[in-house]
């Protein structure tokens, strides 16, 4: 039985500049070892037997109604602008209209080389694709706008990084690959005209209701500040938050040497190529800003008048600390399990994660367990839990349910950093259990789930994860 997806391209049908026909390329031996049913349902794609899915998937059979292409973008990568980026070992074989009427792009992500691979390969090894599975889908079982994983297969080649590692290729699905940097690269050239086809494209696309090219920036400013703010409810650092990395779709893409912290520390990093800190937890609402800036002034070309449209676009982006500040505030009085805004809700919020920083208390099981004597327990002082419980428990004493409201905002399960790496180390010695049992959690992280209560278990000192890589 052959697969089928019922592609419907737009993206090939824009001009060429803005991609390179890209054919992926065959590997030696595809196995598939994850397929995801439930998001193949919402695409509308019919399964089919498992060797011809790892044909498919692995880029060895380029399916019927896919026009396979790499995009070009550009992109600041740690604030120094790179004019020259683009899909270097991604191939995206088309576009689908799900079930929810969403258009979607189907990528391969590893598949080989292309025009802009620069000195790369093309390849990915098994370990980031397996992580970018398990992390984009735990997003999706969070409730945060994400890229999805529809399915990984193992190459059966090898590829060469501090060793010779398992070679795999994931099938990545994204509501557009279109990013601040795919702006950026026309912008930068002045090629005007490609600049504003792209503008209408991306607003039919994802803001139909948005008007021209400031209706844009400020749809693509408040789909972000909503994403970040979800972000740093859930303890979530992306890790490399170049322009190149940042969708403007508003969903979270490109997962790296991203993590979630397990002891809070707002300063926390864990990319090993991050030595500044630029992308540490605490920063991610200001680089959030300095990237739309980007595209303000990457969109701003377009202008006849651009000394005119300076100011409108500023505004727009001067907007967006105080739109962060208010969805973080809504994300974290959900947390807290408060149903109403009051003055004084922002220092009850610091004033807990503040104790958490000094109790090195776990973030994720110190919200879930808040209001009961679980929380306590994370602190290495659990009487400076008791300090702020007295004035939380002042605060919610009207709340119907704080109790009820706090579990179902925050989760009991989290891909921690230290399960990933025991789940790649499996893989990679063919034991997919791990792998299987992770997806399987994590795709209702709010349930209790007794049986797996293991995985809400913070890593044991010699478990901690300290550096995460970017594995490309
Ligand atoms: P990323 O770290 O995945 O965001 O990639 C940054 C840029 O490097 C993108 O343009 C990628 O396509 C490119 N790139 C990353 N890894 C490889 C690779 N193995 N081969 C070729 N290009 C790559
Ligand atoms: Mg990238």
């Amino acid at each position: 039985m052959s697969l089928h997806i019922p592609f419907d391209n737009s993206y090939a049908r824009l001009p060429g500049v803005f991609y390179s026909p890209q054919p992926p390329v065959p590997v030696a031996a595809p196995r598939l070892v994850a397929f995801n049913e439930d998001l193949a349902r919402v695409l509308r794609i019919s399964p089919g037997d498992a060797q011809d899915m790892a044909m498919v998937f692995a880029g060895n059979r380029v399916p019927e109604g896919a026009e396979p292409i790499a995009q070009l973008y550009a992109g600041h990568q740690f604030g120094q602008y790179n004019p020259q980026l683009g899909d270097g070992r991604a191939v995206l074989l088309g576009e689908v209209v799900g079930t929810d009427g969403i258009r979607r792009d189907i990528q391969l992500k590893g598949a080989g080389r292309t025009p802009y691979s620069r000195g790369g390969d093309g390849r990915a090894w098994l370990g980031p694709v397996l992580r970018e599975y398990v992390v984009s889908e735990a997003m999706h079982g969070l409730g945060i706008p994400t890229t999805r994983a529809l399915a990984a297969v193992e190459t059966g080649e090898t590829v060469i990084r501090e060793r010779a590692l398992p070679g795999a290729v994931l099938t990545r699905v994204a509501s557009s690959h279109l990013r601040v940097g795919t702006f950026q690269v026309f912008a930068a050239r002045g090629e005007i005209a490609s600049l504003k086809r792209l503008t209408d494209y991306a607003i039919a696309r994802h803001y139909p209701d948005a008007e021209g090219p400031m209706g844009l920036l400020a749809a693509v400013r408040d789909a972000q500040a909503r994403l970040i703010a979800q972000w740093m409810g859930a303890g979530f650092i992306h890790g490399v938050m170049n322009t190149d990395n940042c969708a403007i779709s508003g969903e979270t893409i490109d997962y790296g040497p991203c993590a979630f912290m397990d002891t809070f520390h707002p300063e926390t990093v864990f990319s090993s190529i991050d030595q500044m800190g630029r992308y540490a937890y605490s920063n991610q609402p200001g680089i959030a800003v300095w990237n739309l800036a980007q595209l303000a002034t990457a969109l701003i070309q377009q202008f006849e008048d651009r000394e005119a449209a300076v100011e409108p676009a500023s505004e727009i982006v001067h907007a967006m600390p105080g739109l962060i500040e208010a969805h973080w505030l809504d994300v974290f009085r959900a947390k807290l399990g408060l149903s109403s805004a009051r003055e004084g809700d922002g220092d009850l919020i610091t004033g807990l994660l503040d104790r958490m920083v000094q109790g090195e208390a776990d973030f994720t099981n110190t919200f879930r367990a808040l209001g009961t004597d679980g929380a306590r327990g994370q602190f290495t002082d659990p009487s400076a839990y008791d300090g702020w419980a007295g004035d939380w428990a002042a605060r919610s004493a009207g709340e119907p349910d704080p109790l009820a409201a706090i579990r179902a905002a925050n989760p009991a399960f989290i891909p921690r950093n230290h399960r990933i790496e025991q789940m790649i180390e499996a893989a990679v010695a063919g034991d997919y259990e791990p792998f299987n049992r992770l997806i399987a959690v994590l795709a209702r992280p709010f349930d209790d789930q007794p049986e797996n209560a293991d995985l809400t278990r913070p890593p044991a000192e010699d478990e901690v994860v300290r550096a995460t890589f970017c594995g490309t």
